[in-house]
């Protein structure tokens, strides 16, 4: 794939996953611990991406705290291993993915084609599992420093479940990227009428230290909101990190997706910036300025990937 320009060290602990791999389910990387009793399947899932290590170092502290379901199972899962292993400081975007990003395929006719690739191939063998699963959080990180996000979904049930976890304060509604359907948003998940729901954590920067612990806090809080873990679990760690005050709901009117070979951005936008006048330039795609169609316009996660039919940005409003 092609990189793009890198100004980010790599600070986080990398963890050595391989101890996992073999996992018990008969699907590489997936692991499950079924307490024997009644109870949602709950998911915690990481490196979606094979640049985002702070969803493993979440995993690694599960594991090595030796955390159990009292209720329910709870399944721990390495997604894109074989880009995560790939991984190398000196090229950190280099190993996004190997062929495509594996957080597009996720509607039944990509699933169902006769297309390959090495993201497909390992989409298609987490399938049947992820089938099982009531609850997931899909644990990811971002291309720049910002305020963590969670990405709630496009329906209320999404919502409520990122604010009955209490943090972070800001909860993004949205419904995906033209280029292909989330993980997060695969058949129940995305059904209104369904019980099942899923949550996508963006922790901060990949390679930002803070990221990692982050994502154990994200996880031990999504484990004790469902109830399937001791209440005791991870109590130390959560004590010193208090939740927001208040969290608020940003609606995604759209994502911005690439018409042209050529876009670029108006600004160095990070992420969260809130434009007052509707018709400010935030870009420019070809020919063609791209402006903000609201007043108190807020970006969300600018993308560095500026090819066409990829999101540059989301535009969303505070709405709650
Ligand atoms: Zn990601």
């Amino acid at each position: 794939m092609t990189t793009t320009p890198d100004d980010y060290p790599v600070e986080i602990d990398i963890p050595d996953i391989t101890p996992y791999l073999a996992g018990n389910t008969g699907i590489s990387g997936i692991t499950c611990f079924d307490s024997g009793t009644a109870g949602p399947h709950v998911m915690i899932s990481a490196i979606v991406h094979g640049n985002e290590p702070c969803g493993a170092v979440a995993l690694d502290w599960l594991f090595s705290n030796n955390v159990r379901p009292k209720q329910g199972k709870l399944s721990l899962g390495f997604m894109n291993i074989e880009a995560y292993q790939a991984f190398e400081p000196v090229d950190p975007t280099a190993t996004r993915w190997i062929d495509e990003d594996f957080n597009r395929l996720w509607d039944l006719s990509t699933l169902n084609s006769s297309r390959q690739s090495s993201e497909l191939s390992r989409a298609r063998q987490v399938r049947p599992w992820l089938e099982t699963v009531d609850m997931l959080l899909d644990l990811h990180s971002m291309q720049r420093c910002q305020t963590p996000l969670m990405m709630a979904g496009p329906l209320e049930k999404g919502r409520d479940l990122a604010k009955r976890l209490g943090t972070p304060e800001h909860i993004v509604a949205d419904a995906g990227h033209a280029a292909g359907k989330r993980m997060r948003d695969f058949e129940d998940f995305g059904n209104p009428s369904s019980a099942k729901k899923a949550l996508l954590y963006e922790a901060g920067q990949h390679w930002e230290a803070v990221s990692g612990p982050r994502s154990v806090e994200i996880a031990l809080r999504f484990l004790h909101m469902l109830d399937i873990v001791d209440a005791t679990i991870g109590e130390e760690f959560l004590k010193s990190r208090p939740c927001p005050d208040q969290q608020r709901v940003i609606q995604v009117t759209g994502p911005v997706t690439i018409a042209s070979d050529e876009f670029s951005f108006a600004q160095d936008f990070k992420g969260m910036e809130v434009l007052p006048d509707a018709g400010t330039l935030i870009g420019q795609d070809g020919d063609l300025p791209v402006v903000t169609p609201y007043d108190d316009c807020v970006l969300i996660m600018p993308s560095r990937r500026l090819w066409k039919g990829q999101t540059a940005v989301r535009l969303g409003r505070f709405v709650d």
